[in-house]
């Protein structure tokens, strides 16, 4: 570990406390801010009234700090340059450097790998949830499933979200665009005993349905829709597949009612027969709220 950010510094300096800070246990999230950022004042602009001892926890960072003092004094401005330093790294973490920074560590998983199967073990990146600090630990982004969740090691959920910030990870793939993977419709659906669990059965065509028509929508306005279309294929051939299953056995009739039923249930919007479950008709028929059958 300590190997790998050595070869990250920027320049022949030694920065000891820096350096001992991110090859500490627990502080893998964090880059190695430059020196030249540290120095530059204009960078920690208003931060002066953030952190105690805010000169001393500086001059700690920065490897200049000299002052004599006792041991409990020495660990409050040891805990407030800790402090700083993250409140430095949300800044930094934005600016061409440190995005840079991030972006090997993102590219070697430093931040750990997203826990969702279908998501293939893709890269996280850390985030905040809001950018006052002391308020929310940070959180991992996944942009492949485009959800958030909590780090593995309680080392690293203890970490303040605010020392990255609620735009880092969205700056990210701004900038490196190429970054973000083709949205792919591959997810888990519900099933007992190989047949489709109703209510989410219910939900999936509905979703299937609109995506099916948003789609057509698109290709018609010749608009890119980002989606893989292979996979988008293979959902619609599944649906084909248990449509006809369902025309022809009493089994088939009997699913749809569920289905109706079900979808009420949850409150969503049911699928008026046979053509709207596959959008083919316009979305109108598709929202239309629920009537007896008898209509
Ligand atoms: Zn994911």
């Amino acid at each position: 570990m300590m190997d790998e950010f050595a070869s990250e510094s920027d320049s022949d300096y030694t920065s000891y406390w820096r350096d001992w800070f991110i090859s500490s246990r627990g502080n893998e999230y964090f880059c190695e801010i430059d020196e030249d950022y540290l120095t530059d004042r204009f960078n920690l602009t208003g931060l002066n009234t953030e952190v105690q001892y805010y000169q001393y926890a500086l001059d700690l960072i920065t490897d200049v700090f000299d002052l004599d003092c006792d041991d409990e004094m020495r660990e409050t401005i040891e805990k407030s340059a800790r402090h700083l330093y993250g409140l430095i790294h949300a800044r930094y973490v934005v600016t061409t450097r440190g995005l840079a920074k991030m972006l090997d560590k993102y590219k070697k998983a430093d931040f750990g790998k997203c826990p969702r199967v279908f998501c293939h073990s893709h890269p996280l990146l850390p985030m905040g949830q809001t950018d006052v600090p002391s308020q929310k630990a940070v959180k991992l982004y996944c942009v492949r499933c485009e959800d958030v969740y909590n780090p593995k090691s309680s080392r690293h959920a203890a970490i303040d979200g605010a020392y990255f910030g609620t735009s880092f990870h969205n700056i990210m793939f701004q900038v490196y665009p190429a970054l973000v993977p083709p949205k792919s419709a591959e997810r888990y659906i519900p099933r007992v005993y190989g047949f489709k669990v109703h209510a989410s059965a219910a939900l999936i065509r509905w979703q299937n349905g609109n995506r099916a028509d948003m789609l057509r929508r698109l290709r018609k306005l010749e608009v890119e829709s980002g989606f893989k279309d292979d996979v988008v294929e293979d959902d619609l051939d599944e649906e084909e597949e248990e449509d006809d299953l369902g025309a022809d056995g009493a089994e088939g009739g009997g699913d749809a009612m569920h289905v109706q039923w079900d979808a009420r249930q949850i409150g969503l919007p049911v699928l008026n027969g046979r053509g709207s479950r596959h959008g083919r008709s316009d979305i109108a028929t598709i929202v239309q709220p629920y009537r007896p059958s008898g209509e």
